[in-house]
């Protein structure tokens, strides 16, 4: 039996049904993430050294000085500043290697992809056993792209041939009712600009690039 710890968070994600359930997901984690890091865990030696050893991504540097913690944050680089300053000094060969090896590594994208893989198992899980869930699937608005194809994809080892049918076929009836929404809304949004249009009113398809943006990944 897969683990079941994170039933209660996929439900929730699953009950919103104002995006990509996965990312809403994704944001719970990164919230988690960013409060333990420049909080609790920020102390601690196990996570100083893989703070150090992996880094951060540019996306959660800037969601640290964003959050106004100065202090730990400025401990957390303080350290790890040394321990680059330190690789300065090893050997060529070495230099390369650990530079390599984390050129786009991020302590906190590390752990989200950790907890999110647990995830995904525990929601093929959900999928093979709830109904409830298998609905609750079927009625979401859309997912963006690179979490429909890794559930798409996924779905092919992690459920029974029965049930794989129905999930696919579910992911894809709601992705085309999504670009077909927003195919619709951007037809409007660039009719706009068309001479013939001028003075129109503008309708609730003004922000389509910015949803067509959140289909394709876009977290905001
Ligand atoms: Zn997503
Ligand atoms: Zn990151």
């Amino acid at each position: 039996m897969a683990e079941t710890i994170y039933t209660i968070p996929i439900n929730e994600a699953f009950d919103k049904k104002e995006g990509c359930p996965l990312c809403a997901l994704t944001e719970t984690l990164e919230q988690n993430e960013l409060t333990l890091i420049l909080g609790a865990s920020m102390m601690e030696p196990d996570v100083r050294i893989a703070t150090n050893r992996l880094g951060f991504c540019p996306d959660h540097l800037e969601k640290m000085l964003d959050a106004k913690k100065k202090l730990p944050l400025a401990l957390m680089l303080q350290s790890r500043l040394q321990e680059l300053r330190g690789w300065l000094d090893e050997s060529d060969s070495k230099k390369e290697r650990l530079f390599a090896a984390t050129a786009d590594s991020c302590y906190i994208c590390a752990r989200i992809e950790r907890y999110l893989s647990g995830m995904y198992e525990n929601l093929f899980w959900l999928y093979s056993g709830d109904e409830a869930f298998r609905e609750k699937v079927a009625a979401q608005k859309g997912y963006c792209l690179k979490h429909f194809s890794v559930l798409y994809t996924m779905s092919e080892k992690r459920l029974k041939s029965k049930e794989r049918d129905r999930f696919r076929k579910a992911l894809t009836a709601t992705q085309k009712a999504y670009y077909d929404g927003l195919a619709k809304d951007v037809d409007s949004f660039t009719a706009m600009f068309d001479y013939r249009n001028a003075g129109a009113e503008w309708g609730d398809f003004r922000d389509a690039p910015e949803r067509i943006c959140e289909a394709l990944g876009l977290r905001r």
